[in-house]
Parts: structure tokens; sequence; C-alpha cells
């Protein structure tokens, strides 16, 4: 089997640079090693630094018309090979081949588009203060070599949403994407020279967290790092930038409430909410993973929330029928049972999913990590199946008495990345929607966006912003120039 997988290498400087040392990776759905991913470390991102610093002068100095050229090129080439990315990224992650072809490659190109449209239009400010003299305004640079972290739930889509703007706004980049999903960001690699990305543009080093990650965030001549993982590596990251004073922007971990009012059409809502907890596994920080009822409407709600969850179909990837693939790898497949056994031993109740549901899958997919959709009520709210990041196909469901307890159940966990709110009272609507803590909230609907508008989370779901005028305010240095005339 491995000498047969895919061997994947280094893109650094426009060339493909084979590595010393590799790791495997697997395929969710059966459990076999898929491909060989480089194990770089320093000397690798040293050398993509190096490669990436020297195209930068030219690269910068480009108008953003002709960047943004490039990009629509590089759009077109991914788009014009979509199913072969839909393949790899289906087999490479575990999720549908749907969810592939339909929302991940698709968003991928799409990235590229609307940076490149969107960087045409930003300006800068202007003040004049005639009192003085004086006039003054802001121009914005480039920062330099940007180092890119992506983890594995969305591969393509979320690398691309951070490469697509560095190299739009005239940084280089070095990107290391999550060692368990790499295949789709190889693939990006060798349409690179026939859009015309010039070499060095963009670099990407394959590798783990600890080794690769590790050094490009360690890397004095890499001033800005922009990283969408867990709280948890957040933390190291910030600590191991701190002695360069980095620009940081983190994109992490959720606990998303969905708030249910008595009002609510439950039949949108039921339908949204189940997309909401169990989309692509329950793998996206958007997520939601705890749902509150007003106690009205709890039962109805809970049997019906049952039922739907039975129906959506876990199964294999490339089955158009299967709704759910495969989690990611066996040890998070553990890490999430570990939690659903949690909550029965603190007298949680298991309505539907892992333990009381069976898979049918066939037998070539008996080794995969594959989890049903798992809906538990009766726990605590200082439980850590509340309070802790699940991040797979498991939602709890509890009531609710009063707008207050809501709100206050809501906040009542560290993250902060996003909530939903089912109402059909609009001032209700906009009065939860403010209280709450979260960077996104969606009402009556989840997972609508404009890529326009700020992406991110507040508490412990990150810092900082991502978004059409976010990120080209992150990826550029700006500068006031006061004038006496
Ligand atoms: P992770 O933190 O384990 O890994 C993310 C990336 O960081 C990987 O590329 C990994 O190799 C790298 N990494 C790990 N240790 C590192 C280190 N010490 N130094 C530098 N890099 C290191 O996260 P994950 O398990 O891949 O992804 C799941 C997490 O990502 C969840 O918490 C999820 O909520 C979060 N997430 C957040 C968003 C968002 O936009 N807020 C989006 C998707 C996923």
């Amino acid at each position: 089997m491995k000498s047969s997988c895919l061997v994947l290498e280094n893109f650094i400087g426009g060339k493909f640079v084979p590595c010393g040392s590799h790791i495997d990776s697997y395929d969710p759905s059966t459990g076999a090693v898929y491909c060989r991913v480089p194990d770089s470390g320093p000397q690798e991102v040293d050398a993509a630094v190096a490669a990436a610093q020297e195209a930068f002068p030219s690269w910068s100095a480009r108008s953003p018309e002709m960047r943004a050229q490039i990009l629509n090129k590089l759009a077109d080439l991914m788009e014009a090979q979509l199913e072969e990315f839909a393949q790899a990224e289906s087999r490479d992650q575990g999720k549908t081949l749907t969810s592939a072809r339909t929302v991940d490659i698709p968003r991928a190109v799409y990235n590229f588009r609307f940076f490149a449209s969107s960087v045409l239009h930003h300006t800068t400010e202007c003040s004049q203060m005639d009192h003085m003299g004086c006039i003054s305004y802001t121009v914005r640079s480039p920062v330099g070599v940007a180092g890119l972290i992506s983890p594995w739930n969305l591969p393509l889509y979320l690398l691309t949403w951070k490469i697509a703007p560095a190299i739009a706004t005239g940084n280089t980049v070095v990107a290391k994407p999550s060692e368990m999903t790499s295949v789709t960001a190889w693939m990006m690699c060798k349409l690179m020279e026939q859009a015309g990305v010039p070499p060095g543009v963009v670099n990407v080093v394959f590798g783990t967290g600890p080794r690769a990650g590790d050094a490009l965030v360690g890397h004095p001549e890499v001033p800005l790092v922009s990283f969408t993982g867990s709280t948890a590596t957040a933390q190291r990251i910030t600590e191991r930038s701190a002695p360069y004073c980095k620009k940081l922007s983190l994109e992490l971990g959720g606990k998303n409430p969905a708030i249910i009012f008595a009002d609510a059409d439950l039949d949108r809502c039921i339908e949204t909410t189940i997309r909401s907890s169990f989309n692509n596994q329950g793998e996206i920080c958007l997520c939601t993973s705890r749902i509150y009822v007003e106690r009205s409407i709890y039962s109805e709600f809970l049997t019906r929330f049952v039922a739907a969850a039975k129906k959506f179909k876990t199964g294999v990837p490339s089955d158009p029928s299967s709704s759910n693939g495969a989690l990611i790898s066996k040890e998070h497949l553990e890490k999430v049972r570990g939690f659903v056994a949690l909550a029965k031993s603190e007298g949680g109740i298991v309505h539907c999913g892992e333990g009381v549901d069976r898979l049918d899958l066939p037998e070539r997919n008996a080794n995969g990590y594959f989890m049903p959709a798992t809906v538990i009520s009766g726990v605590a709210q200082s439980s850590r199946v509340m309070q802790e990041e699940i991040f797979g196909p498991v939602t709890c469901v509890s009531p609710f008495d009063s707008e207050e307890e809501a709100v206050a159940k809501g906040n009542g966990v560290r993250y902060g990345l996003s909530a939903t709110v089912w109402s059909s009272d609009v001032g209700k609507v906009h009065r939860v929607a403010r209280r709450l803590q979260a960077g996104l909230v969606w009402t009556n609907c989840w997972l609508v966006r404009d890529l326009n508008l700020p992406f991110g989370g507040m508490k412990n779901s990150g810092v900082g912003r991502e978004g059409g005028k976010d990120s080209y305010h992150f990826f550029t240095e700006v500068k006031t120039i006061t004038i006496k005339h």
C-alpha cells in the first residue's frame, strides 16, 4: 500500500522539492494510508522563507490589477479541475464527495476571485487639519513574508482564504496545511506556474505542527502569521511569536449555541439546526453544539429533532445519499466518542447516534472512522460536554425558561465564535443577537456568509477578524503621513 500511494513534495521557489522523511496520512473512510506527507522542519522552512523573501520586492511592486489577473487565472485553472480536487479532498478528509464538490472546492475557487476583485476597491484615509496648516493621509503596504497555517476540516477552503488576500495585497507566503489533509494544497501548487504566479510568491511546506509549523511561527523573517486551528495551538503560537512582536490573526475553536424561542418557525429551524449541528461530521468551527430550547416547545422540538437526526445518513463519502462521511482520524473519533461516554456517565440521555444506531457500511469501510449524528439531553451546563469543543457530530439539547437565562447559558462558555437565534419576534431577535458574546450571530438561518464582512471570534475563539476589509488591513501595514503646507 505504502509503495503505491501518493508521495507529496514541498513547493519552494516555484519547484517541487523532495523531503528526506515523510509521515503517513490516512483515508478516513477506510483507515488505509492515502499519501505520504513531507515531514519538514527548520531546514525546509528556512529555504521557503528565503524564496519568499527573494520574490517579495518584485511581487509587491506589481499593481493590484496585475496581481488580480493572476489570482483570477489560478481560480479558472482550479475550477477546470474541480472534480479532481473534490475527489482528493473527500478522500483525504473523509467528507462527502458532494460537500467537496459543492462547498469546499467552489469556495476555494471563489476565495481567489473574491480577493482578486476586493483588492481593487479599497481606499485609504485622508484628514485635513487646516488650523494646523496640515493634511494627513494614510498609505498601506504589504507586510512581507506571511506565514499561513491551516487546519484539516476545510483544507483547501481555509488555506485559500489566507493565501488569496495575502498575495493579492502584495505579500509573499509560506503556507503550512494540516499534515492530515495536504493533498489539495499540493495539487494547487501544480497550477502556480501556468497561472503566472512567479516562483517564490507561494511556497508550501508540508509537515507537522510541532516541527514545520513551529519553525514557521518562530522564524525571525516572517513578520505576520495567520492561523486557523485550535485554541491550544494558538496559545503556543502566541508565546512563540511574542519575542518578535509578530502580527497575528487567530481563528480558533467554538462551542456555538442555538437559542430557539417558542415562536420560531420550527420546520425551518429543525431543518437548519440539523445542518448546523452535523454538517461536515460536525467538523466546522461554526457548528452548533449546544441547543437551548424554550421549555414550552422543548419536548416537541426534541422529538422532531431526534427523528430528523436519525435520517441524516452517515455513510461512504462517495455515496450521493450520504449526508456525512468519516471523521478525520482514529484519535479524533475516540476523543468524540469519549465525550458521549462522559455524557452518559453523568446521567445524560443519548437519543440517537453513537451507541444507539448501527451504521450499515460496506466491508472495505469497516476500519473507517465513522460516527452517526448523535443527540444528547440531560447534561449540566457545567459539564465538560457543554463547555469544551467536541468538533464531531454531537449536539446537546437543553431547556430554558426566560430570555435572560438563554443569553446567560449561551454566553456561559470560554468560547465566542458563532451563535444562532430562532424567533419570529424581530425585537427579540435583535436584542438577543446584540447580547450574545459571539463574532457571528445568525438569526433564523445559519452559515450565510458575505465575504466582505468581518469573520472571527471573541473570547477564546480568536484574535482579529478576516474578510474583505479586515483581511486587507491585516495583510498590510498602515502608515500615517502628515504634510505641512
Ligand atoms: P490544530 O490547532 O491541531 O492544528 C491546526 C494547524 O496548526 C495544523 O496545520 C497543525 O499542523 C498546526 N500546528 C499544530 N501545532 C502547531 C505549533 N506548535 N506551531 C505551529 N503550528 C502548529 O487544529 P486542528 O485540529 O487541525 O483543527 C481543528 C480546530 O480548528 C478546531 O478547534 C476548530 O474549531 C478550529 N477551526 C477554527 C476555524 C475558525 O475560522 N475559527 C475554522 C476551522 C477550524
